[in-house]
């Protein structure tokens, strides 16, 4: 069994105390330890403020860019193995590398923006010279300077690799230091990321610290200069958001929790037609592909209720189809759950969802599965036909392969359905029928981080509806958490204050290029 050490202030550290063990997901046979009983939170961000720091503020964003570029092929080069312990908590081939590859790509992808697009500096000018005086020597610019603290990053269980990538390359390229927290049941695969990066000697020193278990006391000693990054369910990140140091010290949060995220097929889609394909394997892709644990994942399909019947026969066949087990298994589309206490949860769930929908394919209670001791859970898709009086069905995230069909009658109905929600992360509309997708799209846009509007021509080349991509806004209002991350140069400003400059425009010029 591994244990799962913590990088703190330059040193591997093993936490002292009961460590908690973790299991893999296929097998249920104990993997690692963790803990984190004994770190000295305060001194790992007096670390990252004095070392990593000053060290990143140093360089330029180009220099800083190397260093991602670096990192990205150190990983590359470890990449077979990252994917193969992604199987411990049930990721199949596929899954993996969502995680695996597509963190490392989203590094290469801040590497490429800030060899290409940043410039020269250490400050980052926002927007045009405002004149402020009648002979033009007094005037005003806005600029955006690293903030000298630390950015805490808290991750979700789902994501152990892209999660951790797609917020230290922002950081890093803004010129903050990294500490990084994975969540308990994953954490072995983030562990053994940081390992390789530490080992390599690419990243400077106080850049990058991990935490192996749980933060405990460390929002204590947050300031106004460091940052708290959060992904992860809505009720932790409603406990974060008002943590008495975080309000007191009005230290920056950005919060991306969990979401009922919709697909809408417009009236005009019959079935058989290529969009209701395309619409139809979407859903069995969103609910399937990483056993449904992913936070962007369909978890209502809004449907016209005279398509009821045939949309449910439809999926029912296409759910059959998916094999479940293990994921290492020839044959094997979708693999376990985390562990037994996510297991538990998505049973809770669909219970819930119960009181309102009737499960019209698959069993949550069904036990054959291969190997025996994994955390294994079939398709269960559900049919709510009254979702104006219905509350569970728009408010509990099954965290899980679970979905549930959801009748609508009218545009109207659709958009309102769809916006109890509360916010969602993403959004999809499958119609070929202009009116109609304009008034949906005007519709769900105000509740939505991101929304895809399908039809048959671009579905075939779409990189999907779950799918996060860097140069695109991953966040979404409300429930969502209201937050913002990736989307391009715009998501380093999170790591950095803007400032407005007051004075000599030649003054103000020269000094963008210090
Ligand atoms: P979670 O239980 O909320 O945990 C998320 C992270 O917060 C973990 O690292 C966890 O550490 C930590 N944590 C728990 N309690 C904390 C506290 N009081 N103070 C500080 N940190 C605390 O979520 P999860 O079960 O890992 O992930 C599933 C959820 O994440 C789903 O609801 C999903 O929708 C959401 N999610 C959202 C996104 C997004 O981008 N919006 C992406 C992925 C997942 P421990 O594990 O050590 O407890």
């Amino acid at each position: 069994m591994v244990t799962l050490e913590s990088y703190a202030c330059g040193e591997w550290r093993r936490g002292r105390g009961n460590s908690r063990v973790l299991r893999h997901a296929v097998t249920g046979e104990p993997i690692a330890e963790i803990s984190s009983e004994g770190l000295d939170f305060g001194a790992m961000l007096r670390w990252g403020r004095e070392r990593g720091g000053p060290a990143l503020r140093k360089m330029t964003f180009p220099e800083r860019a190397a260093v991602l570029k670096k990192m990205a092929g150190v990983l590359n080069e470890h990449i077979e193995e990252l994917r193969e312990m992604a199987t411990s908590y049930g990721a199949t081939a596929k899954d993996a590398r969502l995680d695996v590859d597509g963190g490392i790509g989203t590094l290469a992808f801040y590497a490429s923006l800030g060899a290409k697009q940043l410039p020269e500096a250490r400050i980052l000018a926002d927007g045009d010279v405002s004149p402020l005086s009648k002979e033009g020597n007094f005037v005003g610019r806005h600029v955006y300077v690293p903030l000298e603290g630390v950015a805490v990053q808290i991750n979700a269980y789902n994501f152990p690799s892209w999660g951790m990538l797609e917020k230290l390359a922002p950081a890093l390229l803004a010129g903050m230091p990294s500490l990084v927290k994975p969540a308990t049941p994953s954490a072995w695969l983030t562990f053994r990321m940081v390992q390789i990066l530490i080992a390599s000697g690419v990243v400077p020193e106080g850049v990058l610290q991990l935490v192996s278990g749980s933060v405990s006391d460390l929002f204590s000693h947050l300031t106004c200069q460091d940052v708290v990054s959060f992904t992860g369910s809505a009720s932790t990140g409603e406990k974060i958001r008002t943590h008495p140091a975080i309000v007191r010290n009005a230290v920056r949060v950005n919060i991306e929790a969990d979401s009922l995220n919709c697909i809408l097929l417009g009236p005009d889609v019959a079935p058989g037609s290529p969009t209701f394909e395309h619409f139809k394997n979407e859903v069995v892709s969103e609910m399937t592909v990483k056993a449904g644990q992913k936070c962007t994942a369909i978890r209502r399909v809004l449907i016209p209720e005279e398509r009821a019947q045939d949309v449910i026969r439809e999926l029912r066949q296409s759910l059959a189809a998916i094999r479940v087990g293990d994921p290492r298994t020839e044959g094997v589309i979708m693999g376990p759950l985390v562990d037994e206490d996510a297991l538990a949860s998505a049973r809770q769930g669909i219970e819930k969802l119960e009181a309102e929908a009737a499960i019209v394919s698959g069993d949550p209670g069904r036990k054959d599965f291969e190997p025996k001791g994994g955390f294994f859970m079939e398709p269960v898709l559900l049919h709510c036909r009254d979702p104006k009086r219905a509350t569970a069905i728009h408010e509990v995230e099954v965290f899980g392969p679970v979905a549930t069909l959801v009748s609508y009658r009218g545009p109207e109905e659709a958009i309102e359905l769809a916006r109890k929600g509360g916010g969602s992360l993403v959004g999809s509309i499958y119609s070929e029928d202009e009116d109609f997708v304009a008034r949906a799209t005007l519709g769900l846009a105000p509740y939505h981080g991101r929304l895809m509007v399908m039809n048959a021509k671009s579905a075939p080349e779409s990189t999907g509806h779950g799918v996060v991509m860097p140069h695109l806004v991953h966040g979404g209002p409300g429930r969502a958490g209201g937050g913002e991350e990736l989307g391009g140069v715009r998501s380093l400003h999170h790591y950095m204050q803007r400032v407005a400059l007051q004075g000599d425009p030649e003054r103000l010029e020269r000094l963008l290029s210090t």
